[in-house]
């Protein structure tokens, strides 16, 4: 592995001859246009990088990435990326990944004190209390995996409550959401079996998806699959449920 910056620049140089080499015009291509179906909202963890995991080239893949992969109301800079990737690049496809071994995760599970990342993580602690009567059924050492889960749940209904899906999905355009988790150890993608889109009611998916990871993580499939019975998340779909 490099760590000197001018070996960036020679692996650079000998991608880009290679690329040309084995795909002539290749990049005259990507100059005129970037039609990519999918959008990615990941984690800005270095171990997972969204085109490689995919085996998606240059251009056939929209990337936001932030610490724990969160879709926050607020955000300016996710929003605005959603909203270009939907409404301007026509996207078919936004996948929220989520990975085991999440460094964010573990800390807001945790309670660690970072610094100004602390209010980022505040957002997953939220997902946390939300699951806490599931997540304190789950062996420690496992929790912060089903954390893990659950939160890309809830960043799947953030992404599908937003006034750009709103806004998609009621003039009839065809994009979908999909929660998946990525695992570190193996490399392998996993689908979390919450896709969102304007077929079906995003509650009754969401509660379904809750559920799995509460039978995933515990072997008990009861209960309302809504951690403590008053997700916020279930209310704001049932909102999307009636102007969808
Ligand atoms: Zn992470």
């Amino acid at each position: 592995m490099s760590d000197n910056l001018p070996d960036l620049f020679s692996h650079n140089r000998h991608w880009a001859s290679q690329m040309e080499r084995d795909r002539p015009g290749f990049f005259t291509s990507l100059v005129k246009q970037q039609t990519p179906k999918y959008m990615w909202i990941g984690c800005s963890d270095s171990r997972v990088p969204a085109n490689q995991i995919t085996g998606l080239e240059p251009g056939e893949v929209f990337v936001h990435r932030n610490v724990a992969n969160i879709v926050v109301h607020s955000d300016l800079n996710a929003l605005s990326a959603i909203q270009f990737a939907v409404e301007r690049l026509k996207v078919q496809h936004i996948m929220v990944v989520g990975h085991y071994g999440c460094s964010g995760v573990q800390a807001a599970m945790e309670g660690a004190r970072i610094g100004i990342a602390d209010n980022w993580l505040r957002h997953i602690q939220d997902v946390r209390d939300r699951h806490r009567v599931l997540l304190e059924s789950v062996p420690p050492g496992s929790r912060a995996d089903a954390l893990c889960e659950l939160n890309v749940a809830e960043q799947v209904v953030n992404v599908a409550v937003s006034t750009v899906m709103v806004d998609a999905w009621s003039r009839g355009q065809d994009v979908s959401i999909h929660g998946w988790a990525f695992g570190v150890h193996d490399g392998l993608l996993q689908d979390l079996g919450l896709t969102a889109d304007n077929t079906k009611p995003l509650e009754t998916t969401y509660k379904a998806c809750v559920q799995r990871i509460r039978y995933k993580w515990t072997g008990n499939g009861n209960g309302n699959g809504n951690g403590n019975g008053n997700g916020h998340a279930a209310q704001q779909n049932a909102e999307v449920t009636k102007e969808a």
